[in-house]
Parts: C-alpha cells; sequence; structure tokens
C-alpha cells in the first residue's frame, strides 16, 4: 500500500513526500481508510508507531475538501484533545508538517500558556483546536470557545487523559460537540474506566489493534545494577562521556532530583538541563528547541517528557531512577530509536528495585542484559522479592489496572495543567498554514 491508495488532497499528498515517508505504517494503512470513510475508530497504538499521521492526514482532508461558506469564529469543526502540552504541541507541529500546502487555521490551547493570545485567536476564524482538556474548559467556562460544530473527535493517549483525572472533563467536552460527530479514540492501553468512556462516546466503533512488540528491536536495552545514589552518579559520569552518545535523556523519579541532577551535570562541563512540570511552558518550550537545536546534550526529564516527545536525535535513554510502571519504561525507552534509527536505553537498577525489574521484563516480554563497567563494580545483589509479599501482576494488558497516579503530573488546585505564575513572553498560537495553495 502506497499514501496514493488513500486519494489524499494532492497537498497533503505532497507534504507527507516531503517528510520522506514512503509507505504508511501498520496504523496508518488501518487506521486512514476507516476514518476517511466516516467510520468512529478505537485504536490500540504505542507512540512511535506513526498514529498521529493516522488521524491528522484524515483530518486535514476533511478540511482540504470541506466547502466552507463561512468562517468559523472561534468555533472549531475539528478538535484533538492530548493529556499533555508536549504532545499538544507535537500533533500541532504535525499538523503543521502536513498541512503546509492547504489552507485552514489551527489553535493550540495548552495550559502554563498566557489566556491573552489564545484568547485573541479564538476571535478569529479556527478550523483545528488542539488543546489539553484543562485548559480547554477554561476557554469553554468563559464562552470564547464554542464546540457545537465539532464534527470530529480525536482523543490522543486517552488512557493517559484518564489517568490524569481528566474522565469528567472529557465527557463534558464531548457532550458539547456535535452529536453525529465522528470520534476517534488512541489508547496505548485498556481498562474498565477507558472502556466506560469509549461505550458512553464512541458510536459502533470499529477497533484497530496494532500488535507490535512493546519495545522495539532498534533499541538495545541495558541495565547496571547501582548500590546506592552515590554509585548511580559514578555511573552515569561515565556513561554520559562515551562519544557514541550524541544526545541523551535521563529519566528522574523526581522533579527536584531531575534539577539536582542537571546542575551536577552542568558543573561537570555537560550541556545539559532538565525538564519538568513545575517549569513555565516557555522555559520548557525553549529547553527542547535548545535540544532540537543540539545547543544541549543532555536533557534530565521526568516522566512529563515520557511520552509524546519526538527528538529524532536522542541517541541514549538512561533511566536514572527504574520507573514504577511497565508501561512507562516502554514509553520513556521509545524516545530514542525514532523513525526506525537505533537507539540505546539503559537503567540503573538499586538492589530493591527487583519487582519493578521483574514487572518491566514480563510485561515486555524481554530480558534486559546487565553490564558492569570495569572499576563500577556493584557490591550488592538485586534483593528477591519475598513468597508472600508476591503480588498477581498478569502483566501485558492487565498491567494499566494495577495504575496509580505515579509519574503523572499532581492536579493542582483541583485541576491539572493550572496555569503557573503568569509570564510575559507574549505568543501567539494561531497559526495558519504557509503559503496556502488553495483547496
Ligand atoms: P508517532 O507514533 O506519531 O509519534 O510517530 C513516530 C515517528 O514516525 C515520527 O517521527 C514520525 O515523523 C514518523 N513517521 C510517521 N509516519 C511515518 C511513515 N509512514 N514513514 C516513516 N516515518 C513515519
Amino acid at each position: 500500500m502506497s499514501f496514493k491508495d488513500f486519494q489524499l488532497h494532492h497537498g497533503i499528498l505532497k507534504a507527507v513526500q516531503q517528510c520522506g515517508y514512503e509507505t504508511p505504517t501498520p496504523i496508518q494503512s488501518e487506521a486512514i481508510p476507516k476514518v476517511l470513510a466516516g467510520s468512529d475508530i478505537i485504536a490500540s497504538a504505542n507512540t512511535g508507531t506513526g498514529k498521529t499521521a493516522a488521524f491528522v492526514l484524515p483530518a486535514l482532508q476533511r478540511l482540504a475538501t470541506k466547502r466552507r461558506f463561512k468562517k468559523q469564529y472561534g468555533k472549531p469543526s475539528i478538535l484533538i484533545l492530548t493529556p499533555t502540552r508536549e504532545l499538544a504541541n507535537q500533533v500541532n507541529q504535525a499538523i503543521r508538517n502536513y498541512g503546509k500546502n492547504i489552507r485552514f487555521y489551527s489553535v493550540i490551547l495548552v495550559g502554563g500558556m498566557p489566556y491573552g493570545p489564545q484568547l485573541r485567536s479564538l476571535s478569529q476564524p479556527v478550523d483545528i483546536v488542539i488543546a489539553t482538556p484543562g485548559r480547554l474548559i477554561d476557554h469553554i467556562d468563559s464562552r470564547r470557545l464554542d464546540l457545537s460544530k465539532v464534527e470530529l473527535l480525536i482523543l490522543d493517549e486517552a488512557d493517559r487523559m484518564l489517568d490524569m483525572g481528566f474522565v469528567d472533563d472529557v465527557n463534558k467536552i464531548a457532550d458539547l460537540t456535535l452529536d453525529d460527530r465522528q470520534t476517534l479514540l488512541f489508547t496505548a492501553t485498556w481498562d474498565n474506566q477507558l472502556s466506560a468512556l469509549a461505550n458512553r462516546i464512541l458510536d459502533n466503533p470499529e477497533r484497530i489493534q496494532i500488535e507490535t512488540e512493546p519495545t522495539q528491536d532498534n533499541i538495545e536495552q541495558r541495565l547496571h545494577l547501582a548500590d546506592n545514589l552515590e554509585h548511580k552518579n559514578r555511573l552515569l559520569s561515565h556513561l554520559v562521556d562515551d562519544k557514541e552518545l550524541t544526545q541523551g535523556l535521563i529519566f528522574s523519579a523526581t522533579k527536584v532530583g531531575a534539577d539536582i541532577l542537571a546542575q551536577e551535570l552542568i558543573a561537570q562541563g555537560h550541556a545539559a538541563a532538565a525538564l519538568h512540570g513545575d517549569m513555565k511552558q516557555g522555559a520548557r518550550n525553549r529547553t527542547l528547541m535548545n535540544m532540537r537545536r543540539g545547543r544541549l546534550r543532555l536533557l534530565v526529564a521526568t516522566d512529563v517528557a515520557a511520552r509524546g516527545l519526538d527528538l529524532t536525535s536522542i541517541s541514549h535513554v538512561i533511566n536514572f531512577d527504574l520507573p514504577r510502571f511497565a508501561e512507562d519504561y516502554v514509553h520513556r525507552i521509545g524516545r530514542t530509536g525514532r523513525a526506525g534509527a537505533l537507539g540505546t536505553a539503559i537503567s540503573f537498577v538499586l538492589p530493591d528495585d527487583a519487582i519493578h525489574l521483574a514487572r518491566i521484563e514480563r510485561y515486555t516480554g524481554q530480558k534486559v542484559d546487565q553490564h558492569v563497567i570495569p572499576g563500577l563494580e556493584p557490591t550488592r545483589a538485586l534483593q528477591q522479592r519475598s513468597r508472600n509479599k508476591k503480588r498477581k501482576y498478569g502483566g501485558g494488558k492487565s498491567a494499566p489496572q494495577n495504575r496509580k497516579y505515579y509519574g503523572s503530573p499532581k492536579r493542582k488546585g483541583g485541576r491539572y495543567n493550572q496555569p503557573p505564575a503568569h509570564h510575559n513572553r507574549r505568543q501567539d498560537n494561531r497559526t495558519m498554514a504557509k503559503n496556502p495553495t488553495r483547496s
């Protein structure tokens, strides 16, 4: 199958070719024809499978072929909900890339950014809104945004959205859109809560299950046993001196830990920075831009960066702290080996991390090899689990049901994504495809 078989608008096809894509990925081959035919879909696909284009291309096709009699001010016809600001930015970037040859207006509404530019952009024509639920509800409540014309609703990483406690917001948002809309739900995992949401907001959906290994073959995974924090620091200092590490993403369990580690790396002479949810959105965007432009070599992040982040040049992911949940591990290591490149994922494992390592190995179905660096050998072994502590943990699809809010940004003041203190950087969120060729 080729992209031509989808009979996409020539401007979209041209943009896809300009991205260098030759053939659709499995999720794209399965989803795009169904979405173009108007079906609701539930697609189980991990990040890294090309799922963004699977919903962005048909969404753009809808705009490219629609006859619009009048401009819609603050009334989008397409709404894309994402759990995090980073993922929203990523989707927005994909929309710009794939839609650069057609005319449309898109607006991104995420927390942590000033309200002014978002309000201005909503007083102008808008076709697509990409948003995190919290900020979207704020705009709806202030009557700046009207969802009554939304005919295509897309939930990206719906499982993550529910983990963050957004279920009521998502239901409320769906209720404000057209009854006969088309709804697309993308998720990496499945549980009862998601099933209830899907029953409520989707109409006779087609199911797409992409049978991919949770971890990709192009990512080499290894672990180092570490005795304690001091040992982890020495291991990290050694590993980041590796010339083969072009850019590294280092995961810390806590925001404070990420800050401290970034400072230590800077003190050692590395171009490093931290990325976590306590930073203002402007600072987060600048940090990512510096990483993209190669001004930074090491980024120390919390799980806020585990999903959605698409930096193709990351050669190494280092789990300075092993994640507690196997899915988080898969998302973290998926930040390397992007678009088929080779990647290395290294995890530091403390003696009492044994249970978490076992979960990860059971979930991925892969054993992670232990490596030892001469001079940095561990002196303690992994602690075996005692029998009575052993819990039933089915791994694979049952794992998410055991999830708690580990690694998820905390809800503050009753809502996640509350804006941090106002800052002055003015930025217009409203974008219009440049050099449009009239559709
Ligand atoms: P996603 O799963 O949407 O985050 O996409 C993962 C990566 O695959 C991104 O870097 C995309 O640019 C890339 N990608 C998406 N579709 C294709 C394709 N058909 N061929 C090659 N790369 C692709």
